[in-house]
């Protein structure tokens, strides 16, 4: 009897957060058999802890604002390191997007109009940087969940299959085209293999290779971690964004909405310091300024409480009835995370790692590429944080991420249904398909070791949170790199307790780590190649942006022996020409 339970589908999307979701629900709606294979329940997913909205130049505040505004703000905000013709594809689409949100039937905030409420947010501006615009798209600071909740509900209504709670170990291969993926059942410990015309990966960030980051304790990159041991690359890793505002000591995120709405950064002098850094910006600055901002004033010995090593977020000036109403949900994590009332203390807060603009490199459509060429892998797709298409290049603009979801969640769908028949047979799998990952669970299952998965991976964090933050130089880095390989070493030498496969918690953290591992790898060693700063990547040794030789991506493989392989991927510059055109079509799943 085959160890594995099979299964075949059209499409299998792994992930169910806002990318998963929104590629699910459009693959549903234009009659491809598809599910969702997801390790937690979909609204459990991290989109759910998005807070300050979503982008798309709607104009409702009547400020005139325009989507070539917002393709302008990204394009800077990605430190020219953006795919412009990708930019170009989001933010044109921007709007029908978020009024298809509205239509599913996410409860916007509103305006005394009825119109979906905007607010400000950090790098948004119209006229090309003449004045803050109201782009951000909110639902109060509860943006994510509303809309992660809507989309569940769509998906639901439009039959579309879901695995929930279902670990997916690794891509099925063959010929060098992606077949399907191999997955265990948390619930009762079978292994399953899905077959699938299309594999689309939507797994999310890996925010959790830091000691200190906003992100949940999922966000471990597992899909960027299959594509690495499929023996593709991926790009842009050395780019993380901290963002300035993680509560001092939880890690947990202040939304730049609370900025937007008023708020401001004081030293332990008082000062408003960011007028110093942005003097045009200031408090809304965008986010790589800002945090090193604040990295700065601590470094330079202005930072607040006894180790003077955070600042101060100031809101007890703004109206408590606007904070009841637009900020309730920082309200409340103010008061269980830092034990502070908003409207009459300061929230303390530093920089967290917050969002990883690297990932799985794609084209518009979500296909994955994997040279740089721009050779597409057949069958594999992949969208949303785990995805670099590249709109965010090497800095992502607040509230940008929510629309990249949702805009390439679906043009993932429409491209899925060009390229495939709904029902077309499937190949044969070749016989030893699956066996590779079984090994590998069977011996991590097994493990006898000395260090516990948790030790290794508060190891790991504190190497990365220290060699690889918001400043970088190449001696930090280097030591860094050292100790990371060491760490990978160590894996060999793990324990896990658990011998089941049910439910087995030590297990999955164990399968959780290897991915981490492979990505922190990944992340400091792309920080050590790129010789320049750029974006949220401060080199300290190279403190100016190198155009001539860095306006490229990085790819980075994982290889076995020591030295990993690199190639530089040209940036995208044609846009605002008929070519966007005719590659966004403008038809909806409806
Ligand atoms: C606190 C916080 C606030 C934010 N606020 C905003 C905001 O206001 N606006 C904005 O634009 N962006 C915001 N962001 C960023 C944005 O929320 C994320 O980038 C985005 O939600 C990621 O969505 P996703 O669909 O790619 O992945 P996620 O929502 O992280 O979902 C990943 C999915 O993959 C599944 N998965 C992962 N690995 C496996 C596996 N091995 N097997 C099976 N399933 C797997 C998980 O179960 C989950 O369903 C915020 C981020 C954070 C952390």
């Amino acid at each position: 009897m085959s160890r594995f339970i099979d299964h075949q589908y059209d499409v299998i999307v792994v992930g169910a957060g806002g990318a998963g979701l929104r590629a699910t629900l459009g693959m549903s709606a234009q009659g491809l058999k598809t599910a969702c294979i997801t390790k937690v329940f979909p609204t459990r997913s991290h989109t759910v802890a998005a807070q300050g909205g979503i982008s798309a130049a709607l104009n409702n505040m009547g400020d005139g604002d325009d989507w070539r505004y917002h393709f302008y703000d990204t394009v800077k905000g990605s430190d020219w390191l953006g795919d412009q013709d990708a930019i170009a594809y989001m933010c044109r689409h921007a709007k029908e997007a978020v009024l298809e949100l509205e239509h599913f039937g996410v409860p916007f905030s509103r305006t005394d109009e009825g119109k979906i409420y905007q607010r400000s947010f950090g790098g948004h501006t119209l006229e090309e940087g003449k004045s803050p615009a109201k782009r951000a798209c909110a639902a109060a600071d509860r943006t994510g969940h509303a809309i992660l909740h809507t989309l569940y509900q769509q998906c639901l209504k439009h039959q579309s299959e879901f695995f929930i709670e279902y670990f997916v170990l690794d891509l099925l291969m063959q010929d060098d085209r992606c077949v399907g993926v191999i997955a265990w059942c948390l619930e009762d410990g079978t292994l399953h293999r899905f077959q699938a015309h299309i594999v689309v990966l939507a797994t999310g960030g890996y925010g959790r290779i830091y000691f200190s980051c906003t992100s949940a304790h999922i966000c471990t990159g597992d899909g960027n971690a299959m594509v690495l041991r499929a023996g593709l690359p991926l790009q842009n890793m050395e780019f993380v964004q901290f963002h300035p505002t993680g509560i001092y000591g939880s890690g947990c995120l202040i939304t730049e909405g609370a900025r937007g709405e008023g708020g401001y950064l004081a030293n332990a002098k008082g000062e408003r310091f960011m007028q110093n850094y942005a003097p045009h910006a200031k408090d809304l600055a965008s986010r790589d300024v800002t945090s090193r901002a604040i990295a700065t004033e601590i470094m330079q010995g202005r930072g607040v409480g006894p180790h003077q090593d955070h600042v101060y977020l100031h809101l007890e000036h703004i109206d408590p009835a606007v904070i009841k109403e637009r900020l309730p949900g920082i309200s409340e994590t103010a008061r269980i995370f830092a034990g502070i009332d908003v409207t009459k203390n300061p929230i303390p807060v530093l920089p967290t790692a917050h969002y990883n603009m690297g990932g799985i490199p794609t084209n518009i459509h979500g296909e994955v590429l994997k040279d740089n060429t721009g050779t597409i892998v057949p069958g594999l797709m992949a969208i949303g944080e785990a995805a670099c298409i590249s709109v965010h290049g090497a800095n992502r603009l607040g509230t940008n991420s929510l629309l990249d979801l949702i805009v390439f969640g679906r043009s993932a769908a429409l491209k899925a249904k060009d390229l495939i028949q709904p029902g077309a047979p499937h190949s044969a799998l070749n016989k030893d398909q699956g066996e590779a990952s079984f090994i590998r669970i069977e011996r991590l299952r097994c493990a006898k070791g000395t260090i516990t998965t948790g030790q290794l991976r508060l190891l790991m964090q504190k190497v990365m949170q220290h060699h690889c933050a918001v400043f970088r130089n190449h001696d930090l880095l280097e030591q860094g790199i050292q100790q990371l390989t060491l760490l990978s070493q160590t894996l060999s030498d793990i324990q896990v307790n658990d011998r089941s496969l049910i439910w087995n918690t030590d297990l999955l953290e164990a399968l959780e780590l290897e991915n981490l591992m492979l990505q922190a790898q990944a992340t400091i060693r792309s920080a050590q190649f790129r010789t320049e700063s750029r974006g949220a990547h401060a080199r300290d040794d190279y403190p100016k942006r190198d155009d001539q030789r860095w306006l490229h991506h990085t790819l980075y493989w994982h290889t076995s022996d020591k030295k990993p392989r690199f190639e530089k991927r040209p940036v995208r510059f044609a846009t605002l020409n008929d070519a966007v055109d005719t590659l966004a079509p403008k038809q909806r799943v409806y």
